[in-house]
């Protein structure tokens, strides 16, 4: 990580497949400015309803207080005092998210997001491809393929759900590869969300 300035606000994005360890990440680098005693503050959309409604917690059980929101917008409200801010499951907050990380950077936070960027058939999922054009920092995680061992940078949706949004872990989902992904086959060409 560079060293930069005092006082200037920059992006940091975390993003990739489920199971590459975004939220294990997030939590490391918030867990180190509070170390720091920079004033910390950590936000999930309210569709996450995994595990725990006041913690972030990744697949390993780790876990950091958040705040539950709703909307984009209240995490300005929220995040007035904070001098670090982090963002997990940043995919269901939608494209208000963009110019809200922006205005936040600008006003000289640090402003950490973790999130998907492909949804699963295989496409980039709004509004993380967006905030990676904006971002100073990117970090690509990724997990080991559950049919061959290769880094898997796909998620693979083992369920029979339809929806872009269908939130479960490896219930429904697992890690893919380039070669073991197969995109599904759409009998229809919905893309209405189930949330
Ligand atoms: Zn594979």
């Amino acid at each position: 990580m560079m060293i930069l300035k005092q006082h200037t606000g920059w992006i940091e994005v975390i993003c990739g497949s489920m199971f590459s360890g975004k939220t294990e990440e997030l939590i490391r680098r918030l867990r180190r400015a509070a170390i720091a005693r920079q004033k910390v503050e950590i936000f999930k959309p309210k569709i996450d309803n995994r595990y725990s409604d006041t913690e972030i917690v990744s697949h390993d059980a780790q876990k950091v207080k958040s705040r539950t929101v709703q909307r984009a917008e209240e995490i300005l409200e929220y995040a007035l005092e904070a001098q670090v801010v982090g963002i997990d499951e940043a995919q269901f907050f939608g494209d208000s998210l963009v110019p809200i990380c922006q205005k936040l950077a600008n006003m000289g936070k640090r402003v950490i997001i973790a999130g998907l960027d492909q949804d699963y058939r295989g496409r980039p999922f709004e509004p993380i491809p967006q905030l990676l054009a904006i971002a100073e920092f990117i970090t690509k995680t990724h997990a080991i393929c559950v049919i061959c061992g290769n880094p898997a940078n796909h998620t693979y949706r083992t369920s029979t759900d339809k929806g872009t949004v269908v939130v479960g872990a490896a219930d429904k989902y697992e890690a893919r590869c380039r070669n073991c992904f197969v995109p599904p086959q759409e009998d229809d060409n919905q893309d209405e969300d189930i949330t």
